[in-house]
């Protein structure tokens, strides 16, 4: 499952560069994260590298975008070839 950014989020800037996959840029208003991009760091790190550094907690599940493990694995090498 992909990870979304709340209207919570403060444009703090901390989490862009930790994402392993880049799936994070700055949107209309707030930072996104690219759903087909991120695999919630599976393939990379232990845990979500974005909600460690989120200082507003405004990092969840996208509903949306329901992936298994193996799926995450299998997106993050299709990024990384
Ligand atoms: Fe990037 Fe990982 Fe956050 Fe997904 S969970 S946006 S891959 S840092």
């Amino acid at each position: 499952m992909a990870l979304l950014i709340t209207d919570d989020c403060t444009n703090c800037d901390a989490c862009p560069t930790e994402c392993p996959n880049d799936a994070i840029t700055m949107g209309d208003e707030i930072f996104v994260i690219d759903a087909f991009k991120c695999t919630e760091c599976v393939g990379a790190e232990e845990e979500p590298q974005c909600m460690l550094v989120c200082p507003a907690d405004c990092i969840l599940p996208n509903p949306e975008f329901a992936e298994t493990p193996e799926e995450l694995q299998a997106k993050y090498e299709n990024l990384h070839g």
